[in-house]
């Protein structure tokens, strides 16, 4: 079997382009454009880069999006008055403070203080909590990403055995829990699973969210299985996943590549997160 690429780049596309029809249709009807605040302090390379794909995702959809760039050096309690100041506006719908944050600032401090019902991100404990009762506002933006990828490829959820290979708050676990909400039979690995290989050779659905390059040999994918490859590793061959590509995908009916996969997804739920927020104001 050779598999099908499960295409992030044109997925992604597709989401941004529903979302920008729902902005026109938000405007029209209640007069109200979402409006998105990212939050960015200090100078990292990387974190700049994402705040400014953010930036250009939201003008392209049709959202307000205002950019604070604050210094390296802003203290917690400044930034804290930022974000209360940023819950307290009716035309800001969703916060996004960039992590990391430098040393002095307390991350977890900060997250508590943005809105629940503006916590686009999906990491205040109060939106983690209503995705494990089953009842998901926010969803953090990569997690939701690869329940999409999911359903959009085809993949039968209903019943279906998910392996999810890695356990952090931010990926394996609410993975693993829209997983369960989707009615899948769920096995949560992580580095102290014995006999890993025969999990995997077990799961319908394969998530693999570990940052160990290949790890997740061609050989540990039961036929027709579909897998979505979270990894994103850093290689002298470039770019690389956490799954074996060319022999997973002899045996998958469904592949993620690596980059172009969930990479592009994280953008296209923030869209979605952020018109929700909007929503819920109405
Ligand atoms: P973490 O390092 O926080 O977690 C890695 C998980 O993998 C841990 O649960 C760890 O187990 C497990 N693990 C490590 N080694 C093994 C092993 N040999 N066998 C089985 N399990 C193992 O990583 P993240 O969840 O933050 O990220 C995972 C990958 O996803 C990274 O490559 C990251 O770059 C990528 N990523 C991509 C995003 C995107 O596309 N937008 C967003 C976020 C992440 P234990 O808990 O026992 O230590």
């Amino acid at each position: 079997m050779t598999a099908q690429i499960i295409d992030g780049k044109q997925i992604s596309a597709d989401i941004r382009a529903e979302v920008a029809l729902d902005v026109q249709k938000m405007q029209e009807e209640h007069g109200l454009t979402p409006g998105l605040a990212v939050v960015l302090v200090g100078e990292d390379p990387a974190s700049q880069v994402y705040v400014n794909n953010k930036e250009k995702a939201c003008n392209e959809v049709g959202f307000n999006s205002i950019k604070y760039e604050l210094p390296a050096n802003t203290s917690e309690d400044d930034l804290i008055k930022l974000v209360e100041e940023l819950n307290g506006r009716a035309d800001i719908h969703g916060i996004l403070v960039q992590l990391p944050l430098p040393d002095q600032i307390d991350e977890e401090r900060v997250l508590l203080n943005i809105d629940p019902d503006k916590d686009v991100d999906g990491f205040h404990p109060m939106n983690v909590g209503r995705l494990v009762v089953g009842a998901p506002v926010f969803v953090s933006c990569t997690p939701a990403g690869v329940i999409e990828l999911l359903k959009r490829s085809g993949a039968e959820l209903e019943g279906a055995n998910a392996v999810v290979v890695g356990r952090s708050n931010i990926v394996g676990k609410p993975v693993a829990l829209l997983l369960l909400g989707e009615n899948c039979t769920v096995t949560i690995c992580h580095s102290r699973t014995r006999d890993l290989a025969a999990v995997c050779r077990q799961a319908d659905v394969l998530v693999a969210a570990v940052g160990v390059p290949e790890m997740v040999k061609g050989d540990w994918v039961k036929e027709g299985a579909t897998i979505i490859d979270v990894g994103i590793n850093r290689t002298e061959d470039g770019l690389v996943g956490d799954v074996e590509f060319e022999a997973a995908a002899e045996r998958a009916r469904a592949i993620t590549p690596v980059p172009g996969g969930v990479g592009p997804m994280t953008i296209a739920m923030l869209m979605r997160n952020t018109l929700k927020a909007a929503d819920l104001a109405l």
